[in-house]
């Protein structure tokens, strides 16, 4: 059947309303103002500037940890310090090592733990900020609205098709069935953010991968609200060592905020050995020690989430242009993977590409040849200069954390050569070893006040999805779950994933996969660290997933 959509035209879509896309929509139409009011041709228009936003809010989906370098801000918006929400300003900053039962802070907090200048802020309450701002230049957002499928044309892309509306779960129309709008645009921004559905297309289609494929972290985080006087706000520390095992990648993190309210966090690298491990009980087991669980005594867990992040840095950095569009943010690798800051990149990525992208419309040439101006910018800005000097960072670790520091002291004084450069990487997914026939250990239960199971914890992230809906996981082959991946990996799905989505149950005399994908808060860890790569994330009814609100 062919589905009538209705077509509208822009001159240019930018799908994802995170700090990049906000960006690239901001900067963009303030340069359209200052074109239009000094009486140059042609005449642009904001109100020709469509943003897609998946979540119920602008600010819904955003999550991070958050400390925020606010150089970009600063560009994009010069008296932000007069309006923006920045909770507070980085007053400590603290390194830590931690053993099961004792922490020790290091004597000299390493430079890439150094956060004097940067804010504790909640990226979802800066992004609905900087919304407001973008809608009050009459740019279009279209709210609870994904990009669905990429519109292809030329050698690129000529918009997108946004999702069907009123699906039920076997693909039917029910009563308030909506078929998805078909956007066309003259430059169409990706900015989905971390593991984008529709990059991963585009990277794939049109081969515009880099060296390295991208390496990914998963971040997992709790908000707390704690007995007065626990915590000093502006507060930073970073932990190393315990429960992360030396093998692996990954550390944790407490940033005080005000009016007594804690950050937490650990983040581990998607490219471990056990397909047993459970990113989130790893979590749960961190905050057990000492220091964390006194400074939690007595308070309340707020809210949770979880996401993934891109590591890869410069050499997994896809090509960024093509015709009629470009790739921004997360989405872009634009993420300083040894500081774990990205906040300002994607910012100054956005703005970039609203430069470029104003340049094309004034031309009338969204040729990929114009738009290459985009990653000739990215060089000559601070962009470059922050992440070629990490541009090895990440892969010295691929053989634990001692070679880790070793390639790290190297690159410090090679300007980020290293031993190797350029180090190469592989997918995560392929660290996995098999399980050998070793029997599951029982999952991790929580003790309801300091730590919790998997399910407590997706409660306190506000994620809700229309249940009558198809489920935007497929898995190509479910026949892959119940056979081979039981006997070889165990099933991963059921230990990475942080929001109890996949279970495996009972079916006659052997076990079927279960998606619960009512539960999924759009971390896309199973889109990347599937060991056989047949799951795809793809996007759910607008306005299902969590709601990061405060996060
Ligand atoms: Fe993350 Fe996938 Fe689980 Fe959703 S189903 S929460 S994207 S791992």
């Amino acid at each position: 059947m062919t589905i009538q959509r209705e077509q509208l035209e822009a001159d240019v879509l930018i799908v994802g309303a995170g700090p990049a896309g906000l960006a690239c929509a901001l900067h963009l139409a303030n340069l359209i103002k200052t074109h239009n009011a000094s009486g140059a041709k042609p005449e642009l228009s904001a109100e020709n500037i469509y943003v897609l936003e998946k979540g119920r809010e602008i600010g819904a989906h955003q999550l991070s940890g958050a400390i925020m370098n606010p150089k970009a801000l600063a560009e994009l918006v010069p008296d932000f310090e007069k309006s923006a929400p920045l909770d507070t300003p980085v007053t400590d900053s603290a390194a830590l090592f931690f053993t099961e039962k004792k922490s020790f802070r290091f004597p000299i907090t390493p430079p890439p733990f150094q956060n004097k200048g940067n804010y504790v802020v909640s990226l979802s309450k800066i992004v609905k900020w900087l919304g407001e701002k973008v809608e009050a230049t009459g740019v279009n957002v279209f709210k609870e609205f994904g990009g669905a499928q990429l519109i292809y044309e030329r050698d690129g892309i000529g918009g997108v098709i946004t999702e069907d509306k009123g699906v039920d779960k076997n693909g039917k129309p029910k009563d308030n069935y909506q078929p998805g709008y078909e956007l066309r645009a003259k430059v169409t921004v990706l900015a989905e953010g971390t593991r984008g559905s529709l990059t991963k297309e585009l990277v794939a289609k049109k081969k515009l991968d880099n060296i390295n494929p991208q390496s990914y972290g998963i971040g997992i985080k709790e908000l707390w609200d704690v007995q007065p006087g626990r915590i000093q706000p502006g507060y930073v520390a970073h932990t190393l060592g315990w429960p992360v095992p030396s093998s692996m990648y990954g550390g944790g993190w407490i940033y005080g905020l005000s009016n007594n309210r804690v950050s937490i966090g650990l983040v581990i690298a998607l490219e471990y050995a056990d397909p047993r491990f459970d990113p989130q009980a790893t979590f749960q087991q961190w905050k057990t020690n000492p220091f964390v669980a006194k400074l939690l005594d007595g308070g309340k867990l707020v809210r949770y989430g979880a996401k993934s992040l891109p590591y890869g840095g410069w050499y997994a950095m896809p090509r960024n242009y093509f015709d009629g569009g470009l790739i921004i943010g997360d989405s872009a690798s634009f993420l300083d993977s040894q500081k774990l800051k990205g906040i300002h990149l994607a910012i100054k990525s956005g703005m970039l590409a609203a430069e470029t992208t104003f340049e094309a419309l004034k031309a009338g040439d969204t040729s990929a040849k114009t738009l290459s101006a985009f990653q000739t910018r990215i060089e000559q800005s601070y962009i470059k200069k922050e992440l070629w000097t990490v541009r090895n960072f990440h892969q010295g670790f691929s053989h634990g954390q001692f070679s880790g520091f070793i390639n790290t002291a190297f690159q410090q004084i090679t300007g980020g050569r290293g031993l190797v450069d350029p180090m190469r990487a592989h997918a995560g997914h392929e660290a996995y070893k098999k399980i050998d026939g070793q029997p599951a250990t029982p999952r991790f239960a929580g003790d309801g006040k300091l730590t919790f199971d998997r399910l407590t914890d997706v409660y306190h992230s506000g994620t809700r999805h229309e249940e009558d809906q198809p489920c935007h996981l497929h898995v190509a082959d479910l026949n892959v779950c119940a056979t081979k991946c039981v006997e070889e990996y165990g099933n991963p799905c059921q230990y990475f994933c942080p929001a109890a989505v996949y279970e495996m149950a009972k079916d006659g005399a052997g076990q079927k996969l279960k998606v619960n994908f009512a539960n999924c808060v759009h971390c896309k860890t199973c889109d990347i660290a599937d060991p056989y790569q047949i799951i795809t994330w793809v996007v759910p009814e607008g306005g299902g997933g969590p709601n990061y609100e405060g996060m």
